[in-house]
């Protein structure tokens, strides 16, 4: 590993000197080494095997596709049974009135598609100038060059700057500390009304879409205020923007409901996910997008088609892993136990505040986060070079923890949705 390996997200150094552990096995929630050492699977791997490792049923939807027609290629035209019934699934699963999919192989790749949908939508509907973003402060939306443009964390784009020029970035609802300088509720969600003065200071024409997590996942695990998100879908359709919602993380049950969108009573004209739908056994994303979003581009002419997609969209044998994840996540009710284990966690989290380092904790279903300052009536943060978010991190996976710093001073928790 050490000797050829590249990490995306690991501090080469780390890798050298400390060195990673190499997973052999894994089931149900736990996952084990090379040296035989057993790991709680607290962050379900990268926030996406919901249904737990070693499913068998996975296994055999897989085998049995494969051993009938591996691949077709749904891009050009010819495709296979599971791709199609994926995407019908999909559609009932969704917020009402999302009835059209593109498949990619990843959150990021589907980011990219939806990035290209907005802009050829607008152009078809004689707005060629709505091309600008507007996404969240700390927002994470993936690595592949249009993705990473939205990103609000500068990591992933300073090493590489410029990227997709039109970005731009606005507060998050991150009561804890507000980045307006407010305090809910007597804020009013100010933070939502931020998207709305962007907008008239910006032009509503020239902006294409907004896009957001409905619960920030890297940026802290960041659950907004229940009256956020409809506020902002309420101000997207009011300045006919198009209102994204990335579901990557929190999509298939994660928050206790099928998608955190629909759980906060709000359609998004464009949903994009990833990770659960798979639960990670096969690489699979995708976008869901409303009817008259179609209706435009089918009305251009006869000739018109969205000239966008991969080899891998819509892959058959990866379409039926997803069927048979969705078929496990739906018999053994897992949307429901996220919300019934995610009570739970949410007061088991409360017992940390007696901790004198703890300052916040949150949590929406099964995934969570807990902050971590130096001083908790001024809510001081340690200094960054104490990297104690890192060093906690450190000390759960030595005791057979896995976590995830996420934002400098959290520590993110994320288990499969069948934990008991
Ligand atoms: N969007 C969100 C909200 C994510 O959390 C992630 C990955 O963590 C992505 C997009 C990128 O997905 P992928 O890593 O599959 O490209």
């Amino acid at each position: 590993d050490a000797d050829h390996l590249v990490h995306g997200f690991v501090p080469l150094h780390l890798q050298k000197d400390k060195g990673i552990p190499i997973f052999v096995k894994g089931q149900g929630i736990y996952l084990w080494d090379t040296e035989g050492r057993k790991y709680i699977d607290g962050l379900s791997s990268l926030w996406n095997v919901h249904v737990g490792h070693g499913r068998k049923e996975i296994n055999r939807a897989v085998t049995s596709q494969m051993n009938q027609l591996a691949f077709a290629p749904t891009l050009i035209g010819p495709t296979g049974v599971p791709t199609v019934q994926l995407a019908t699934k999909l559609t009932k699963l969704a917020p009402k009135g999302l009835t059209r999919v593109i498949f990619t192989s990843g959150g990021s790749e589907a980011n990219e598609s939806m990035i290209r949908l907005v802009r050829a939508y607008w152009k078809v509907k004689g707005k060629p100038k709505k091309t600008k973003f507007i996404t969240l402060n700390q927002s994470y939306h993936g690595t592949s060059s249009g993705a990473a443009a939205l990103d609000g964390i500068a990591l992933f784009n300073d090493q590489v700057s410029p990227g997709l020029p039109g970005v731009l970035h606005m507060a998050r609802p991150y009561c804890y500390r507000c980045e307006l300088g407010k305090t809910y509720p007597s804020c009013k969600i100010d933070c939502a009304q931020e998207l709305e003065r962007m907008i008239k200071r910006e032009g509503a024409d020239t902006i294409g879409a907004f896009v957001t997590e409905p619960i920030q996942g890297v940026g802290g695990v960041i659950v907004p205020p229940k009256e956020w998100l409809p506020k902002i879908r309420e101000i997207c359709s009011r300045h006919n923007i198009l209102m994204v919602c990335d579901e990557v993380i929190t999509g298939f049950g994660r928050t206790g409901a099928m998608f955190a969108s629909a759980g906060a009573g709000v359609t998004p004209d464009i949903l994009v996910s990833a990770k659960g739908v798979t639960s990670g056994y096969l690489p699979l994303g995708l976008m869901l997008f409303k009817e008259d979003i179609f209706q435009t581009f089918l009305d251009t002419g006869d000739d018109y088609a969205f000239w966008h997609g991969y080899t891998y969209s819509g892959h058959p044998t990866v379409c039926a892993a997803g069927l048979a994840n969705i078929e496990i996540i739906e018999r053994e009710k897992l949307v429901q136990k996220a919300r019934e284990q995610g009570h739970y966690l949410e007061k088991k989290l409360a017992s940390l505040h007696e901790l004198p380092i703890v300052g916040d904790t949150r949590s929406k279903g099964l995934i969570a986060a807990v902050e971590l300052v130096k001083d908790k009536t001024t809510k001081e943060m340690f200094p960054v070079d104490l990297r104690l978010a890192q060093r906690v991190w450190e000390k759960a996976l030595d005791n057979g923890l896995i976590t995830r710093v996420a934002g400098a001073n959290n520590i993110a928790l994320c288990p499969p949705l069948i934990i008991t």
